[in-house]
């Protein structure tokens, strides 16, 4: 890893060096699921934390490794653990930390899958409260002696509310709390949330660092910052040796190890490739996005919700907080499930599925997809309504999209 001091897309093509043999320009694809060392005593020690080495994919592969380098320095880590999904990341993020008992505050606004994982650890003793307005101080008020993490996304997908990193941060460190935030939507190219303070970082690196949906993949990154108190975090104890790694020595010992979800090491070399050009691909989709917010809203006069909006609450927090745009994830309230569906099935150039993130605009209806899991109050809390289109922009040519949208928007009303 070097810090160089280049910039964001000059780090992305040359800030990490990957020791490739023959001179290669791609990292290889280590298609490989053990490692052979010379001696016993070499696997001795690498099973015992002694020595760096590879032994078993699970654990790690050095083409998994050299993603999780560049993720790491994105993100402004001390070390990063790829996982198989973004799910599978925000499950070992958290519960490497969590036993029966504990309670975690998180935001309202959140992924569906995310809600409905914490849905799941209530069946293990741990139990969520949820910030219905995201602001500071109303992440305080739910805190209580048995709070062990605190939970958000930068901006929430999809109800596209912000939270205060520094803020939320500030607060979750005054009571001895790590802050996990889940910076999918926004990506390092808007904000590192390690710099505002968050103690781990995790991205669904299926959506935009992939970016061409091509691979399920996760990615947590630990700020090696958090002071932890073992006596609170007992599970850490054992680990306590290692210093500002035990958060990461334990994951990659315990639960990352022996729940199995690692990252496969042909999605990991899709996932290099596609990290490239994540700069590029932001930047465009973030420009797009504003162009087709604000043509939705003042050509269209349609009800829109995007934070680079200055009718969004969430506009002023993501001016301070975000460089480079406002993420690429637009929200349309249309009136109603019916004329959502004809809007959706009336335009020609989106694609009509789950995701988010690649270089082809896509169109959802979350009420009726990703949100139909959730219970009515868990679907208002997280700003899904029977009208609701989420729209991930790609990178199409703006005027394409613009007229695409329109007639679809016109042909709609039609009876
Ligand atoms: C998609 C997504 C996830 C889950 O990631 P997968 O890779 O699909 O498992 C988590 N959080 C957010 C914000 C997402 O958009």
């Amino acid at each position: 890893m070097k810090d160089n001091g280049y910039g964001f897309n000059t780090t992305l093509l040359h800030g990490v060096d990957d020791d490739t043999p023959y001179g290669a320009t791609t990292v290889p694809i280590y298609q490989s699921s053990a490692f052979k060392q010379p001696d016993a005593e070499t696997l001795e020690k690498i099973f015992d934390n002694k020595a760096m080495g590879f032994s078993y994919t699970r654990i790690n592969n050095p083409t998994v490794e050299a993603f999780e380098k560049r993720v790491n320095l994105l993100e402004n880590g001390l070390a990063s653990v790829a996982c198989s999904s973004g799910m599978a990341a925000l499950f070992n993020a958290m519960v490497n930390i969590l036993q029966a008992g504990d309670e975690v505050v998180a935001a309202a606004g959140l992924y569906g899958g995310t809600v409905e994982l914490f849905d799941d650890l209530k069946g293990l003793g741990i139990t969520t409260k949820y910030v219905l307005e995201n602001n500071p101080s109303n992440y305080e008020s739910l805190i209580t002696d048995r709070t062990k993490l605190i939970f958000a996304e930068t901006i929430g997908n999809p109800k596209l509310d912000i939270t205060d990193i520094e803020l939320v941060a500030e607060i979750a460190h005054s009571h001895n709390i790590p802050l996990i935030i889940d910076n999918t939507v926004a990506t390092p190219y808007l904000v590192k949330p390690i710099n505002l303070g968050a103690d781990i970082v995790v991205n669904s690196s299926s959506k935009y660092m992939n970016g061409h949906s091509n691979s399920i993949s996760g990615i947590l990154t630990w700020s090696g910052r958090f002071k932890w108190d073992y006596e609170r975090y007992p599970g850490l104890k054992p680990y306590k040796k290692f210093g500002a790694m035990s958060y990461i020595v334990k994951l990659r010992n315990g639960l990352f190890r022996n729940s199995g979800g690692c990252l496969a090491p042909q999605n990991a070399f899709y996932n290099t490739i596609g990290l490239e050009t994540l700069g590029l691909r932001m930047s465009r989709e973030c420009e797009n996005a504003m162009e087709l917010a604000e043509f939705l809203e003042k050509d269209m006069k349609m009800s829109v919700n995007y934070p680079g909006l200055k009718s969004s609450k969430y506009h002023g927090l993501a001016d301070k907080m975000l460089s480079n745009g406002y993420g690429a994830i637009v929200t349309v309230r249309v009136g109603s499930k019916e004329r959502a569906f004809k809007i959706i099935n009336a335009l020609k150039i989106p694609y009509i599925l789950a995701n988010i993130g690649d270089t082809k605009t896509l169109v959802i209806h979350p009420e009726s997809t990703i949100a139909t899991h959730l219970s009515d109050t868990e679907k208002e809390q997280s700003g899904v309504y029977d009208d609701l289109i989420r729209i991930s922009v790609g990178i199409e040519d703006i005027e394409d999209l613009k007229q695409d949208f329109k007639q679809a928007i016109e042909n709609s009303m039609e009876e």
